[in-house]
């Protein structure tokens, strides 16, 4: 009888997914939402690659390059499943948003369903309906209304340590050369009370780093109160129990204002770097993207977060039509003089449908490439400048994963998680576990790198809290 039994349960193998997440950290967490959908109708997640018989990719449609991505992991999966019967194809994210049904049934035909973004919590049960037998793809809703809420489930995929925390979806800036806001549609904030609920319960699992993201945080709030309550928000999220950091990125500088400034001044827990693309210094280029701040305004906002201590991530934007080669060393300048912690530059790559791609003396893109590598060259001397005043130091690292015998990879306080520099670990034979804030002695540099060795607690015995740099005992705030 438990002989029949057992047959019948391996007869009934349980349909494991493997999950690809295209595109950025929004989108991870819609990916998690998925991955919570599919384990609760009844799915499971495949442990080891090549173990799964259904493939979900989640898309990034904004830039050409990254549909090109998506098409390239579609179709890799279709020819997957030609390879064998009772495979399934499941495609969901912004390029479904995008290009919408019509246009990809056509152009991938094997792919059993295409989830729309509104419906992305829901592909579990939709995957199901279609598995089963002669069932058809259900329509694919076009809208974008949907805004996760504290008990949209999710499973945490980052590692343990730290999650992303996203406060809204959508974006209502429409800046000239961007396709997100006809993708994921108009700004829809989360209530705070749910963001807060929804902290509060990671903190509980063993997070210790919120990483606070939105198309735009400094909007927050704008299409609930008119105003951007990000300032009530991060108070609140602030104040909740135990270590932890809070890293805000996605800021718009056009949304900065003193009281946002003077409230994260007084955190207790947010890390002094802070992300805000400001895509380009020069006026005629930022007037043409439609970014709603010029330079005058810009530098302002830089130069009043950097007099309150606030180190800066950005990302800037070359080869927009109207960048002349006066206006690009104009930035290139400014890269130099203003000294960003941490900075990336995309070239402009023109999306049909924005009002960009259809303005004229746009430069070439040989040439937006090479303005590209220019600005990244100038960034690199800078980092490696900065890196070499920490030689010999001690400085706060945060561990993130083993990396062979007694080594670890991590990040300094102010490096987020899987855009910026890495630290590499020597941990003089002490056994670390990923999410420790350590102190470590650099001992090597490269141009972006750090190469550091774990000095044990007990060693001059203080730690160094880069967020405020004075020495300090244990505990972590201020
Ligand atoms: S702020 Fe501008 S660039 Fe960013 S998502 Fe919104 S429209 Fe796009």
């Amino acid at each position: 009888m438990a002989q029949m039994r057992k047959k019948s349960v391996e007869k009934e193998k349980i349909p494991v997914a493997s999950l690809t997440s295209l595109g950025c950290a929004k989108n991870f967490v819609e990916t998690e939402h998925a991955a919570a959908s599919l384990l609760q109708a009844g799915f499971g997640l495949a442990a080891e690659e090549g173990s799964e018989n259904i493939r979900y990719i989640n898309t990034c449609a904004f830039l050409k390059s990254a549909r090109e991505e998506a098409f390239a992991h579609i179709r890799e999966a279709e020819e997957w499943k030609k390879r064998k019967k009772g495979r399934f194809v499941c495609v969901g994210g912004c390029l479904v948003a995008h290009m919408g049904a019509a246009e990809l049934k056509e152009k991938f035909p094997l792919v059993d369903l295409f989830v729309g973004i509104d419906d992305t919590a829901s592909t579990g049960v939709l995957l199901k309906k279609v598995m089963e037998k002669g069932a058809n793809m259900p329509e694919i809703s076009g809208t974008r209304n949907f805004v996760c809420s504290h008990d949209t489930p999710r499973l945490q995929l980052t590692p343990s340590h730290y999650a992303y925390l996203k406060i809204s979806d959508g974006c209502d800036n429409r800046c000239n050369y961007c396709l997100i806001p006809s993708i994921r549609g108009r700004l829809r904030s989360r209530k705070a009370e749910e963001i807060v609920e929804e902290a509060e319960n990671l903190l509980s699992s063993g997070v210790k780093e919120l990483i606070v993201i939105a198309q735009d945080t400094s909007a927050y709030g704008k299409d609930l109160a008119g105003k951007s309550l990000l300032p009530d928000l991060l108070k609140k999220l602030d104040g909740l129990k135990g270590e932890y950091l809070l890293r805000l990125m996605y800021l718009h500088p056009a949304g900065i204002t003193d009281e946002l400034i003077m409230t994260m001044k007084k955190m207790k827990h947010l890390v002094n770097c802070l992300e805000m693309p400001i895509q380009h210094i020069d006026d005629t280029v930022l007037k043409n993207m439609g970014r709603k701040i010029f330079e005058k305004e810009t530098r302002n906002v830089l130069d009043t977060l950097k007099k309150n201590g606030f180190a800066l991530r950005t990302t800037l934007m070359t080869g927009f039509p109207g960048e002349t080669q006066e206006a690009f060393e104009k930035l290139l300048a400014f890269v130099k003089e203003f000294e960003f912690r941490r900075l990336g530059v995309f070239a402009y790559s023109p999306e049909k449908g924005t009002p960009g791609a259809k303005m004229p003396s746009r430069p070439s893109s040989r040439e937006g490439q090479a303005r590209r590598k220019a600005l990244l060259e100038a960034q690199g001397v800078l980092s490696e400048k900065f890196n070499r005043t920490l030689l010999g130091k001690e400085t706060e690292v945060i561990v993130d994963f083993p990396d062979g015998e007694g080594s670890y990879l991590g990040r300094t306080i102010i490096d987020a998680p899987d855009i910026d520099n890495l630290v590499h670990i020597e941990s003089s034979g002490t056994v670390l576990s990923p999410g420790m804030r350590i102190k470590c002695l650099v001992e090597k540099v490269s141009k972006y790198d750090l190469f550091v060795r774990y000095v044990p607690a007990g060693n001059g015995n203080t730690r160094i809290n880069d967020k405020t740099g004075k020495k300090q005992g244990k505990g972590g705030g201020k």
